[in-house]
């Protein structure tokens, strides 16, 4: 185990009941590594002022931390190009910026033409979760309630997911995308998930899932239980709009959600504590 890893968990362990978990680590993992050597020697000198004697964990040299800059760093590509999405850190990755950079020079299908926006999404760079539904919008309810949607299971693309499109340009009057856009665009949110590795995929609504799943099965059909893609578990479940307009789904989605959760609890089990809206 590292350093890093072994302070981050020295910490957790050892001072839970008086620091904020999500904030120590959400700041641990931006910190330099002069900043690493200093927490590290405060925690030193508590730990020897609350035990009366110098701890077991501290007593060899201090250990050689790094910087967490290259991991840290956080994607925003999209807030330029949509109004009203959550904002993200400011931070871009070089490979995000690639994507980006292709995403805004892309003429691969018609929506390149029509297009009023483009957005390759947005989020943290190493997100739990990639949340990917059907075309880029500036609606704000339906932002309202995506953002309502992820915080209740402890999501924000400010601290731990991710937030795409399938297809990463507007279509004309919010129609959804067709086969020959989906499949046009369908690279871009490969290189995402290379890029990102999430450990959960959702699928928001009909579109976003079947495009993933390959299939044409209903959203009803596919939602609920999970599947893969790319090895990678994925939950289908209902897009935002859906759920305005059809209210009745809302217990079905959050029953979902609370699978994404457990899952989660699963694989990440600190997850909640990185949670920052
Ligand atoms: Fe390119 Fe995707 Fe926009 Fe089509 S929707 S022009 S494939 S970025």
């Amino acid at each position: 185990m590292t350093n890093n890893k072994l302070l981050t968990l020295f910490i957790v362990n050892n001072y839970k009941d008086f620091l904020n978990e999500g904030q120590t680590i959400w700041y641990y993992m931006n910190m330099t590594a002069q900043e690493k050597e200093s927490l590290y020697n405060l925690l030193k000198t508590v730990s020897s002022a609350i035990d009366g004697y110098t701890s077991v964990n501290f007593k060899n040299e201090n250990p050689s931390f790094s910087d967490d800059i290259a991991i840290s760093q956080q994607s925003v590509s999209s807030q330029q190009t949509v109004s009203n999405q959550t904002s993200a850190p400011s931070q871009t990755s070089s490979a995000s910026f690639d994507i980006s950079s292709k995403i805004n020079s892309c003429t691969r299908c018609p929506l390149s033409k029509t297009t009023s926006a483009k957005a390759p999404g947005y989020g943290v760079s190493n997100p739990f979760v990639y949340v990917l539904l059907d075309s880029p919008n500036d609606e704000p309810m339906i932002n309202e309630l995506l953002t309502k949607m992820l915080s209740a299971i402890s999501l924000s693309p400010k601290s731990n997911c991710y937030i795409s499109t399938v297809v990463k340009c507007t279509t004309p009057n919010n129609r959804e995308p067709n086969g020959e856009e989906l499949a046009a665009c369908l690279s871009f949110v490969d290189a995402e998930i290379s890029m990102l590795k999430p450990k959960i995929i959702i699928a928001m609504g009909k579109v976003a899932a079947q495009t993933l799943l390959r299939t044409n099965l209903k959203i009803t059909e596919l939602r609920g239980e999970f599947t893969e893609y790319d090895k990678i578990p994925l939950m289908p479940t209902f897009h935002p709009k859906t759920l305005i307009v059809g209210p009745q789904f809302k217990g079905d989605a959050w029953a979902d959600l609370k699978l994404v959760k457990a899952k989660l609890l699963e694989l990440v089990p600190f997850y909640e504590n990185t949670f920052k809206n």
